[in-house]
C-alpha cells in the first residue's frame, strides 16, 4: 500500500463513522496543488547533481498551509501528498491555525557536504518562492533538515521578498527561531505519554521504553523522558541499535553520537540488531524515524503494550488493526508528534510580532495544548468505545471540514 493509500484508508474509515457525504470525503482528501521542480546544483567535485524538490499544499481552509521539509532518498509525490494530508489532520488535532502541507528534496544529505546541501536549499527556493510565504505556506524541519537548513530558506527567500522571518519555523535562536523548537517535537512526545498514563493511573518514573530513530525527535524525547526516571532500554538509528535492560545513559549516548554520528558502538550497552528493536522487550515503543515500519508482520510480536507515534505514518493500516485487537494502546502521530508544529506556530506568532516569548511560556503553552487535545480525543475515544487514532481523525475532520464548508459559501 502506498503512502497515500494508507493516509486515505485511515482518513476514510473515520469519514465513514461520521457518515460524511462521499463528495465531501473527496473535497478534503484531494491536495490543492502539488509543484515538482528540478533541483540542479554544482557538486564539490564539479560535476552536476540533479535532484528533484516537491512541495505538495494540502488544504489551506484554516490557515496558511503549513509542514516540514523532508531531504531523503525516499522523499517523492507520493510520500509528499501522504504527509501534507497528515499534517492537514494534525494541525485541526492541536487546533493551530494552519492547514498542510508537506515537501521535500530527493537527496541524501548523508552523503553531502555543507556547501552541496546549502546550493541545493537555496535553489529548491529560487524554485518554490512564489508560492511559499508568511501568510500562505511555512516550511519547517523534518528528516534529514535543521535549523541552518531553516536559516538559509529565510535567507533566500528574504532576497525575493524582503526580510521575512515568518516564512519558515524551526530557525536558529539567532535567527529569530523559537525558544523551545528544537526539542518541541520530542517534549510533545513526553507530554502525550503523560496524558495518557495519567488516564490509567501510571507515571514515567520506571517505565521501560524502546525507541527507534535518535535524530531531533528521538534523541530530545529520549533525554527528556530519561529526566523524568524512565529508562531508555534500546534505542536504534540508521547505524545500528544499542540495548541496556537497566536504561542507557542518555546525556553519554548524546555525546557519544555527537562524536560518531550513530548510536552504534556505544559502550554503555549491548549491541542489537536494528531490525529486532521494534519487537524488543519494553513498555512503551516510540517509532521516529520512517514510515511505514510497523508491519502486518512484526505487529504480531510487539511486546510494548503502547505504542506512540513520534514519526509519521509509522503504522500501516494492517498493523494498526492487529494492535488494536492486540490491546496495544497507540498514541496516533497526528496527536503524539503535534509539539513540533505547535511551538512552530509560536514561532510564527513570535516573529509576527516581532516579540520573544520566554523558554517556560513556550513549555506552559505547549502543555495546555497537548493536554486540551488529548482531553478532546480521549473523551470521544471512550464515549464511542473507539481508537485514538479513530477519535483523533473525527476531530480534525469535523474542524476541517466546517472551516471548508464556510469558506465555500455553503
Ligand atoms: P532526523 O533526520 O533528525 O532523524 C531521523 C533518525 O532516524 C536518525 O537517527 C536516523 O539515523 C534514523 N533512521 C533513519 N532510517 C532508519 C532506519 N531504517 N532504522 C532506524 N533508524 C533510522 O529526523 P526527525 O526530525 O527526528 O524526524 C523523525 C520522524 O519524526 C519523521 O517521521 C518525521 O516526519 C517525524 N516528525 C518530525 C518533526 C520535527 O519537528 N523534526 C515533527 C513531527 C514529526
Amino acid at each position: 500500500m502506498s503512502a497515500t493509500d494508507a493516509t486515505r484508508w485511515f482518513f476514510t474509515r473515520a469519514a465513514r463513522r461520521m457518515d460524511l457525504a462521499e463528495r465531501i470525503q473527496t473535497l478534503l482528501l484531494t491536495p490543492s496543488r502539488t509543484v515538482k521542480v528540478e533541483v540542479a546544483i554544482e557538486l564539490d567535485n564539479g560535476e552536476l547533481g540533479n535532484f528533484t524538490g516537491y512541495r505538495c499544499q494540502h488544504a489551506n481552509d484554516r490557515g496558511p498551509y503549513k509542514g516540514g521539509l523532508r531531504y531523503h532518498p525516499q522523499v517523492d509525490e507520493d510520500h509528499a501528498e501522504a504527509l501534507a494530508s497528515l499534517m492537514t489532520w494534525k494541525t485541526a488535532v492541536v487546533d493551530v491555525p494552519f492547514g498542510g502541507a508537506k515537501g521535500g528534496i530527493n537527496c541524501d544529505p548523508r552523503t553531502m557536504s555543507q556547501k552541496e546541501l546549502e546550493r541545493v536549499t537555496r535553489r529548491f527556493v529560487q524554485q518554490i518562492h512564489d508560492i511559499i510565504g508568511p501568510q500562505v505556506d511555512i516550511p519547517a524541519p523534518d528528516m534529514g533538515t535543521n535549523a541552518t537548513v531553516m536559516a538559509w530558506i529565510m535567507s533566500e527567500y528574504s532576497k525575493f521578498h524582503g526580510f521575512s522571518p515568518a516564512v519558515v519555523t524551526g530557525k536558529p535562536l539567532d535567527l529569530h527561531g523559537s525558544a523551545g523548537r528544537e526539542e518541541a517535537t520530542g517534549r510533545g512526545v513526553m507530554y502525550a505519554t503523560e496524558e495518557l498514563l495519567r488516564r490509567q493511573g501510571r507515571q514515567l518514573a520506571g517505565l521501560r521504553f524502546a525507541i527507534q530513530g535518535f535524530g531531533n525527535v528521538g534523541s530530545h524525547a529520549a533525554r527528556l523522558l530519561a529526566e523524568q526516571g524512565a529508562r531508555i532500554v534500546a534505542v536504534s538509528d540508521i547505524g545500528g541499535a544499542v540495548r541496556n535492560p537497566e536504561g542507557l545513559d542518555i546525556p553519554r549516548l548524546l555525546e557519544h553520537v555527537a562524536r560518531t554520528r550513530s548510536v552504534a558502538g556505544f559502550e554503555g550497552g549491548e549491541p542489537m540488531p536494528a531490525d529486532e528493536l521494534l519487537v524488543s522487550e519494553c513498555d512503551v515503543l516510540i517509532p521516529a524515524a520512517l514510515g511505514g515500519v510497523i508491519t502486518r508482520e512484526n505487529a504480531q510480536h510487539i511486546r510494548a503494550g503502547l505504542v506512540v507515534e513520534a514519526a509519521n505514518a509509522p503504522t500501516t493500516p494492517e498493523a494498526d488493526e492487529i494492535l488494536e485487537k492486540r490491546g496495544i494502546v497507540v498514541l496516533p502521530d497526528i496527536y503524539a508528534n503535534a509539539g513540533g508544529v505547535t511551538v512552530s506556530y509560536f514561532e510564527w506568532v513570535q516573529n509576527l510580532q516581532n516579540f520573544r516569548w520566554e523558554l517556560d511560556d513556550i513549555n506552559d503553552k505547549l502543555r495546555g495544548r497537548m493536554a486540551a487535545a488529548f482531553e478532546t480525543i480521549y473523551g470521544l475515544a471512550t464515549r464511542k468505545k473507539i481508537s485514538l487514532r479513530e477519535a483523533a481523525y473525527i476531530v480534525a475532520i469535523g474542524r476541517v471540514g466546517r472551516a471548508t464548508l464556510y469558506m465555500m459559501g455553503m
